[in-house]
């Protein structure tokens, strides 16, 4: 085994540990907490080694950086996500390379997601809307105030399954700071899903990174995004 597989074995295993002890502290089962190890950065080879350590979902935030990894792995090498803003010229090969979306954030992309799956061919693309609850200007997701418009849109493109929310809340080392957006976001889930906006079944929460996923497991996360803490800092 390579230094990196080791390296990479010592993290993730200690990372599986904080999962499952995050879980049963709020009577969670592990099993209902997917863990994405989000590998942008990091070359494809650290992320071959990944997934011969049982890493089945693997995330990034990049069309065109994904695009070189995947093409390279294969397709169903892994569950492809991903989870930084996706630009509408990038939209048709987001559509070939990704099994989920995290980042869908508005109308026109909603919309043009859904032409392109009729044009490549694809039955069915799972999404997750993208919610900016912080408020910032700069960060990516959709206003909470147009999210009713945004998931009537979602719910006429027949090729979009509305699967789940994102969040990523304002940046702090402070992981409790994180726990309101948390609530809010579970809180939107389960109105949403008493209206049946994910399809009978219950809504994904995708939320969480390396210093607060802890706090977004209590808060009832069922996707962890997680980078730093699998796969060492970024350079
Ligand atoms: C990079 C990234 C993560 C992972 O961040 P870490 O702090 O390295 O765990 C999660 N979500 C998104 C959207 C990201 O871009």
């Amino acid at each position: 085994m390579s230094d990196v597989a080791k390296d990479l074995r010592t993290r993730l295993n200690a990372l599986r540990k904080r999962v499952e002890s995050a879980a049963l502290g709020c009577n969670r089962a592990t099993d209902e907490i997917t863990l994405i190890a989000i590998s942008k950065t990091h070359p494809t080879e650290t992320l071959r080694a990944a997934i011969d350590l049982g890493i089945a979902d693997l995330g990034e935030n990049r069309v065109q950086e994904a695009d070189a990894k995947i093409t390279e792995l294969g397709r169903k090498a892994a569950r492809w996500h991903l989870v930084g803003h996706l630009q509408e010229n990038k939209a048709r090969r987001a559509v070939g390379l990704f099994d989920i979306i995290h980042s869908l954030d508005s109308i026109s992309l909603a919309q043009r997601l859904e032409r392109l799956c009729v044009s490549e061919g694809r039955d069915e693309l799972p999404v997750l809307v993208q919610i900016n609850l912080g408020g910032e200007e700069r960060k990516t997701g959709t206003d909470p105030t147009e999210l009713k418009p945004l998931l009537d849109a979602v719910a006429e493109c027949r090729r979009l399954r509305l699967i789940g929310l994102m969040t990523l809340p304002p940046y702090s080392e402070n992981a409790e700071d994180g726990r309101p957006f948390f609530k809010t976001l579970r809180e939107l889930r389960d109105q949403l899903q008493s209206e049946g906006r994910f399809g009978g079944v219950s809504g994904e929460l995708s939320m969480g990174m390396s210093h607060d996923f802890e706090v977004a497991i209590e808060e009832g996360a069922t996707m962890i995004r997680v980078g730093t803490a699998i796969f060492g800092e970024r350079s």
